[in-house]
């Protein structure tokens, strides 16, 4: 039965990289039936807030990442938060001394850095030197009467750790190049490369699939399964590794959580659906198939290999991002986009948080003007805002009046408010209207014609299409602007 994780600590800050990681390992548990746990990974408290613990909730449910075992859900292998989980660590590492299967190390600070550098002089491999592994007990007594407080490291196999990656194929990390490392800090605080594989071996863990920045520490974390297995701790089985590839920005540099356009808030403002943001996020490293961009999860669910990721480093690109938003923009039906848009125009302070009916009417209608045309969600503030904002509130963008209400734009604006007076209220005759008028009567281009009457009625050099925009800004608001937007 797969069992897969997802550990994010709790910093309040999910990088488009962590999402692609709960992305394939959720889509994984789903192809298979089996399970996401959510663990989160909180030893170091420092940098962990309340609001950090809901954030990571609340984003993932906005996602829907749902996940099976895990905080605010339980499950069998709790608690789900390491912070609580302080006792089994040390219980573990008590074993793992008492089986030799870790050593306590009296090294100082100094010491250490005093013969790596003479190692690196020698030309020699640097990482620890093993110095503490053999003690006698007269040694260990003497650095105990010294005052010495030890650090735990583990002792690693005095041979290649090979394994198959799921994404990479065979993978082998010589002895020389893996040191006897430090599982417990000599204040007794228990590190990441401790305690992440010490759970997932307790929570029965079948698959680590997580970004290849880790795989560095990976043949360490095998040697510690391997060891915890010898003692009886957890499944007892190491779990297979697929390490996804590096997610690459601007100028092929990694993406860092701190360029922008990495963290998950700035989508959810930008409106964002889930599934389109998901869908660009499977496409860093993943496809449904070599001519086919756009999927829901479902088809990704169904679909999903992790064998058919690709191991090379895949490009963070914005631009697509957004078009594949967009594509699902397009999928939604009709109702459901109005309603997904009213949070944001809520926001943008152009639409009540529960609109009336006949909001929701105009709305409704508008719809069709403009799913094709926007690529987020919060751009229905700028495309539909003049729909529903009132005389005191509505404005004309300065820069689209300094470009477009020049000249004759006032004769145009004064001609189409004559043509509309009495028109019959419909986009066909409101169109012929204001073609007879401004085309064949004042002779204009229909962008000369046109432009001026987008810009008075709509505030904004880009609208939706005009002459239905007019319909839905009935008659008696579409005339006060024409005759507001000339003075
Ligand atoms: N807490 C670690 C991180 O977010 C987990 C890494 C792992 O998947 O093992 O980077």
């Amino acid at each position: 039965k797969v069992r897969v994780r997802f550990p994010p600590s709790p910093t309040g800050l999910l990088t488009v990289g962590n999402i692609r990681s709960a992305l394939f390992n959720w889509a994984f548990a789903r192809h298979y039936g089996g399970k996401l746990i959510l663990r989160i990974e909180d030893t170091d408290t420092a940098r962990n807030t309340d609001e950090g613990y809901t954030y990571t909730y609340n984003s993932l449910r906005w996602l829907g990442l749902n996940w099976d075992e895990g905080p605010e859900v339980g499950g069998e292998y709790g608690p789900y938060l390491q912070s609580e989980r302080m006792d089994i660590y040390a219980d573990v590492v008590a074993k793992l001394l008492a089986a030799g299967k870790a050593y306590h190390c009296y090294c100082s600070q100094e010491e250490l850095d005093q013969r790596r550098e003479a190692a690196r002089t020698a030309g020699q491999h640097s990482g620890y030197d093993g110095h503490c592994r053999n003690l006698t007990p007269e040694q260990i007594q003497a650095y105990v009467d010294e005052g010495r407080r030890p650090v735990v490291r583990l002792r690693m196999p005095d041979r290649p750790i090979v394994f198959e990656d799921l994404v990479r194929g065979e993978i082998t990390f010589l002895p020389e190049n893996l040191g006897d490392y430090v599982l417990v800090r000599a204040n007794g605080y228990p590190l990441y490369p401790l305690v992440n594989p010490v759970d997932d071996a307790l929570m029965d863990i079948t698959h680590v699939l997580r970004g290849e920045d880790l795989l560095p520490s990976t043949p360490r974390q095998i040697a510690l399964y391997e060891a915890l297995a010898d003692i009886g701790v957890g499944s007892g089985r190491t779990p297979r590794f697929g390490h996804l590839p590096f997610v690459m920005g601007e100028g092929n540099k990694r993406l860092s959580k701190r360029d922008k356009g990495s963290g998950l808030g700035e989508y959810m403002e930008r409106g964002f659906l889930p599934e389109g943001l998901l869908n660009y996020l499977a496409l860093l490293g993943w496809s449904i198939a070599d001519d086919r961009d756009v999927f829901t999860m479902d088809e990704m669910v169904e679909a999903f290999d992790i064998r058919k990721v690709n191991s090379n480093s895949a490009r963070f690109d914005p631009k697509k991002c957004e078009a594949i938003n967009a594509a699902h923009m397009r999928m939604l039906p009709a109702d459901e986009f109005a309603s997904r848009m009213v949070p944001f125009l809520a926001q943008g302070g152009v639409l009540p948080a529960e609109p009336s009916a006949d909001q929701l009417a105009v709305l409704n209608a508008a719809v069709p003007l403009v799913q094709e045309r926007m690529n987020t969600l919060s751009e229905s503030v700028d495309m539909l805002g003049f729909l529903f904002v009132d005389d005191a509130q509505f404005t004309i963008d300065p820069d689209a009046a300094a470009k477009v209400l020049t000249g004759d734009a006032g004769a145009v604006l004064e001609a189409s408010a004559k043509a509309l007076a009495d028109v019959e209220w419909n986009t066909e005759a409101i169109e012929a209207a204001l073609r007879a008028s401004l085309i064949d009567g004042l002779g204009l281009k229909p962008k000369n014609a046109f432009g001026p009457v987008r810009v008075a009625i709509s505030g904004r050099r880009i609208s939706p299409p005009l002459f239905e925009s007019l319909e839905l800004l009935g008659r008696e608001k579409s005339l006060r602007r024409l005759e507001q937007a000339r003075r």
